[in-house]
């Protein structure tokens, strides 16, 4: 227990202390696993507010928390909408569909969303690291570098991929999205490689690099990628605002 090194500043005791649980996926989004390697110091920076007046954790919740609650409650009756109440977004319905915007009251400030989407960037980033290192033993290799200095350290930027599906194609229970999981490879449609991982969680596609990229290695990974999805998806898109994700899971309705 004592020679536990941290996933994120790579210190260990007494240089830094794990007294405190480091949930992986946020414990507002239902998440159970803890990582044993995350110190209480970098702990604590991705769960307080920032000098933006939210978490990192907080960024990652209210977004996935409405498409947590898509499948909790479905859309059937007003008396629920008010469950997709999000401190960032308003979720109304045009065309039987809901759709997210965001609050008039973030709308005057330009940068707001653009930082909002960096910060659940980093968000996703850090749950899919905490759990790559949890579930695999992974993490300490310098190859992982970039992980850390985009997502503890808030430096450069890393892309984050999103891919839009074409069917409302879902292998979700009802008690996975009340407990989110991570299960790496479950689909035959998630590519990675070396340099790059997809993952899906809460029913959405994301790909990312896993290290520092050149836009060459970024052109032949979405080559790939793409191979292996095929039918199944009908875009995909480099996010840069929150709304670039199908958040509501508009698409739950197609099928329905
Ligand atoms: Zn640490």
């Amino acid at each position: 227990m004592n020679n536990r090194i941290c996933l994120w500043c790579l210190k260990s005791n007494p240089q830094t202390t794990f007294d405190k649980k480091a949930h992986t996926i946020p414990k507002s989004l239902g998440g159970q696993n803890y990582n044993n390697n995350v110190c209480d110091a970098c702990n604590e920076y991705f769960g307080n507010k920032q000098e933006r007046n939210y978490s990192i954790e907080e960024a990652l919740k209210e977004a996935f928390n409405i498409s947590r609650n898509r499948f909790l409650f479905g859309q059937k009756t007003k008396k629920q909408v008010g469950k997709f109440r999000s401190r960032f977004f308003d979720i109304k319905t045009r065309k039987n569909k809901p759709r997210l915007s965001i609050k008039p009251a973030f709308r005057l400030d330009g940068n707001f969303q653009k930082q909002l989407c960096r910060d659940f960037k980093r968000g996703l980033y850090k749950m899919y690291f905490e759990e790559l290192n949890r579930q695999r033993d992974l993490g300490y290799a310098e190859h992982y570098n970039a992980i850390r200095d985009f997502a503890r350290s808030d430096r450069f930027d890393m892309p984050v991929f999103y891919f839009v599906k074409a069917v409302g194609l879902f292998t979700m229970l009802r008690s996975e999205a009340e407990t989110p999981v991570l299960i790496f490879d479950r689909m035959l449609y998630l590519y990675s490689n070396d340099k790059f991982v997809e993952i899906e969680f809460l029913g959405h596609v994301f790909g990312f690099p896993t290290t520092y990229v050149s836009s060459d290695d970024i052109k032949s990974y979405i080559n790939e990628s793409l191979k292996t999805k095929q039918k199944h998806f009908r875009k995909f898109t480099l996010i840069e605002k929150l709304t670039d994700i199908d958040l509501a899971l508009s698409i739950l309705d197609t099928n329905n």
